[in-house]
């Protein structure tokens, strides 16, 4: 199969994370006589320095002639004072509207080696944390008019039928394929915008009877994901809530640097990123973990090219490697050994079959 990817570095940690995940990708291709080439996309605080510009058109042309985007993160101090229109994350959100990316997905699954390093109780740990989050990514508060006059600030929320009806369908789809359980998560006792997103998910839950629908109001759920992962399968939520939540989620897994994610529309063109930012904190020092990079990059192998079995090689080997006890800084744990990003990535390449 020859597959043409865009790739996108970014800022900070990104470069770092993305060369292990490129390197992934090579040796699978290698392994499986596949053939993935890559164009470099400039975007985020990179892209301002270069074109004062966080992704300009020429930038976000290489990602939709792509087959798919890996994305590592932008975004940094150095570019905190820049005016709205000219911020690192003004990329993601053009970039994520451009490819028409409405459904984001993210997975909070807690690695049985890494049971240690949730900052939950052993007791609830134990039940069992395997849920995913589909995010509306394309619309609601982050994308209405945003405008600040006389001392007043306005963010707009506005949803559509049709943009709660197919980002529903994909959460319906995606519980049927899993456990067959869909909570449905909004503000209704509050929100316009959320008593119309709960009508639309009842109506089409009569399309799904395979499927149980269930409805919780966000700060509910914000206590049940700490109190009770274990309750649930899929949850279905707009924009802001799923950005809030998803970051939750991912905490009581571990690390922030162990979660993937992928980025979906119409098209098999996907955007695949893991779900952190750009940790300027920890850059250049070769310590973040690049797992959640590459393991976006498996979930581009499966989602969006179709190749189960080369995705299913780089998690086994990714679980290969915490068995073997390697650990990056973020997750290293007693008795265990710390490596650094490059070398996390080496043992992985080490793994894979
Ligand atoms: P962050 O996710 O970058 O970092 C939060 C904490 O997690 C930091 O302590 C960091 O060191 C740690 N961390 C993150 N990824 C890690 C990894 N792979 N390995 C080990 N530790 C990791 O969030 P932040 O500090 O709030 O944001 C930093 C910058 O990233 C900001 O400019 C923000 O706007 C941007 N950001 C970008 C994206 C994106 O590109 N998709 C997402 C979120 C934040």
């Amino acid at each position: 199969m020859n597959k043409h990817i865009a790739v996108i570095r970014g800022d900070g940690i990104g470069p770092e994370i993305v060369e292990q995940a490129l390197a992934v990708l090579d040796k699978i291709a290698a392994l499986y006589g596949h053939t993935f080439t890559y164009t470099s996309v400039d975007m985020g605080g990179c892209a301002i320095d270069k074109y004062g510009d966080p992704l300009p058109d020429h930038e976000l042309e290489k990602c939709l002639a792509s087959d798919s985007v890996l994305l590592g993160a932008v975004g940094g101090d150095k570019w905190n004072s820049f005016p709205g229109h000219l911020r690192p994350e003004k990329g993601l959100l053009r970039l994520r509207a451009g490819m028409g990316v409405y459904s984001n997905n993210r997975p909070a699954k807690i690695w049985r080696q890494l049971a240690d390093a949730s900052p939950l109780k052993a007791s609830i740990v134990a039940q069992g944390i395997d849920f995913i989050i589909v995010r509306e990514l394309i619309g609601g508060i982050y994308f209405g008019a945003h405008q600040t006059e006389n001392g007043v600030a306005t963010d707009v929320l506005q949803y559509s039928e049709a943009e709660i009806e197919r980002i529903g369908r994909i959460g319906f789809e995606t519980a049927r394929k899993r456990r067959g359980k869909l909570c449905s998560v909004e503000k209704s006792n509050v929100l316009d915008s959320s008593r119309l997103w709960k009508t639309v998910m009842h109506r089409l839950a009569a399309e799904y009877p395979d499927v149980t629908l269930s409805d919780m109001l966000v700060d509910n759920c914000a206590m049940q994901i700490v109190k009770n992962p274990a309750q649930f399968d899929v949850i279905v939520t707009e924009n802001m809530f799923g950005d809030i939540l998803s970051d939750e989620a991912s905490m009581i897994t571990g690390s922030i640097g162990m979660i993937p994610s992928s980025s979906l529309g119409q098209s098999s063109c996907g955007l695949y990123e893991p779900i952190h930012g750009s940790a300027p904190d920890i850059a250049g020092k070769d310590i973040a973990n690049p797992i959640g990079t590459i393991l976006s990059a498996a979930m581009m192998l499966r989602y969006s090219f179709d190749l189960p079995k080369e995705a299913d090689a780089i998690e086994n080997a990714v679980s290969a490697v915490l068995d073997a006890g390697y650990r990056t800084a973020d997750i290293m744990s007693q008795g265990m050994i710390q490596i650094g990003c490059k070398e996390c990535g080496e043992q992985i390449l080490r793994h894979l079959q």
